[in-house]
């Protein structure tokens, strides 16, 4: 809300009015005379610049600034000095009628200090002031919200978005291939160099808008601005804008594509890597291999799934079968429903993780029973399971000849796990050792069923194998 401050140097500067943004305060430091200079060299420049408006646009000028004649707003503050620069007329956009006074918006401030500028700088600064004043009265006659949908209608109409949008599923798929390990295995490799070279320079316009305006415009709040006689929309979440021009009801992007260029260019990038899939037969065959393999394997995912589960649990040791092998690379990779064909659609659909899998197409366990080979499987990884499984014979420490059973070990946690006494590290040791202290009867310790476990052990080494394989966390700080 603003007002138009009483004005004394309105009869010397008739094509002048002041806006005065923020609260009215004390004192001012301006000298009039500096003022005056300034406000002069504004009104001269202004005068010429107004004098050229049609009488529509003088209207149009009225109704925009809510000012009583056509002036141009000069911004002081509250202490009545004037500001560096000139007013946009975003600050007046859908706004009511000025009241009071304006309140502070650097956005609503032109960049350039006009006291800097030469006269003829000058008068080409208000010429390019006065026209977007021109443009913005002309965008105030209907609200935001119609133009905002103009906006977005035109973005939608605009012949790139159409065409981005029709070949949507090319882009897709031209984008997964670019990053497809298959890449590396199609015919000739200086052709697939050439066709990545080629993908950088045909997406590029369709990479250039971002996630949220691809197909259409996003739904961010906008804002919009004057820019020449444009309306310049901008999402700041996307980082995006659009122009629009009211008169032609035309959008552009800020990058313009030629569009019978681009719409060839997109048909080419797809037919040059048909191309190079029906150049390359061998990996079709492949694939389509592995489709019948993992058909093949699909009556069996249970069984499969839980003897990979059991080389798992057996880790590095585990003995290994080419059946699971493929089995495996075959779960992590992607492959289409309908058989593979050479081209572009076809070929996104398939993942493979692990190229090597190709080579599986062609594996020799391919000639034998699965059920029967699984069952082989079966019966080794159960065997090693069973001979990997603890048992309560197994050393698990050894020192000096000395060794500790894992019996005796799972005795101790037992014990530590149950006990109410607070026994500590070295309190455990001589427990162990079955030498009896003032300490350990005072807690009756001497009475514990693993006192004198290890009686015939070196100290030392009860000590070491405590360290080394006890779980401590039975037992008390020192
Ligand atoms: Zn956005």
């Amino acid at each position: 809300m603003m007002s138009l401050t009483a004005n004394e140097e309105a009869p010397l500067h008739p094509s002048l009015t002041l806006l005065q943004i923020g609260h009215k305060q004390e004192a001012a430091n301006q000298t009039n005379k500096e003022k005056r200079a300034a406000l002069s060299r504004l009104d001269t420049a202004a005068e010429s610049a107004l004098a050229a408006l049609s009488p529509d646009e003088q209207e149009a000028w009225i109704q925009l600034t809510g000012l009583p004649d056509v002036l141009l707003p000069v911004p002081v503050d509250g202490a009545d000095e004037l500001f560096p620069t000139l007013m946009r007329p975003e600050a007046f956009l859908w706004e009511e009628a000025p009241q009071g006074y304006l309140s502070y918006d650097p956005l609503h401030f032109y960049a350039k200090p006009y006291a800097q500028l030469s006269k003829s700088q000058l008068q080409r600064h208000i010429e390019d002031v006065t026209a977007q004043y021109v443009s913005a009265a002309r965008i105030h006659a209907e609200p935001r919200e119609h133009w905002l949908q103009q906006i977005r209608r035109a973005f939608d109409d605009h012949p790139f978005t159409r065409l981005a949008r029709e070949k949507q599923h090319v882009v897709q798929a031209v984008e997964t291939l670019n990053r497809s390990s298959l890449l590396s295995v199609l015919k000739e490799p200086e052709d697939v160099a050439y066709w990545r070279h080629r993908v950088e320079i045909v997406l590029r316009p369709y990479r250039m808008i971002p996630p949220d305006w691809r197909w259409d415009m996003c739904r961010h709040d906008k804002q919009l601005t004057i820019d020449g006689r444009m309306l310049r929309c901008t999402c700041a979440d996307c980082g995006f804008y659009v122009q629009y021009d009211p008169d032609e009801d035309h959008l552009f992007l800020p990058e313009e594509v030629l569009m019978p260029r681009a719409v060839k260019r997109i048909a080419t990038i797809e037919r040059q890597f048909n191309e190079m899939a029906v150049r390359t037969p061998k990996v079709i065959r492949q694939l389509q291999g592995l489709q019948q393999i993992e058909r093949r394997l699909a009556q069996e995912t249970d069984r499969i799934r839980r003897l990979l589960q059991m080389q798992d649990d057996l880790g590095e040791h585990a003995p290994s079968f080419p059946v699971l092998h493929t089995a495996r690379l075959l779960e992590a990779a992607v492959l289409p429903e309908t058989d593979v064909e050479p081209e572009l659609h076809s070929l996104a659909a398939v993942d493979l993780p692990d190229i090597a899998l190709l080579r599986h197409a062609d594996a020799d366990w391919l000639d034998e029973d699965v059920s029967r080979l699984l069952s082989d499987a079966e019966t080794a990884l159960k065997a090693a399971l069973d001979a990997a499984a603890p048992r309560p014979d197994d050393v698990v420490f050894q020192r000096a000849g000395w060794e500790l059973l894992r019996a005796d070990q799972e005795r101790i946690e037992a014990y530590l796990l149950t006990t109410e006494q607070p026994v500590t590290f070295h309190m455990l040791v001589r427990m162990l050792y079955g030498r009896p202290t003032n300490k350990l009867r005072r807690f009756h310790l001497h009475e514990a069923p693993i006192f004198g476990l290890l009686a015939d052990w070196p100290e030392k080494h009860i000590h070491r194998a405590v360290k080394a394989v006890i779980d401590v966390h039975g037992l008390q700080e020192e």
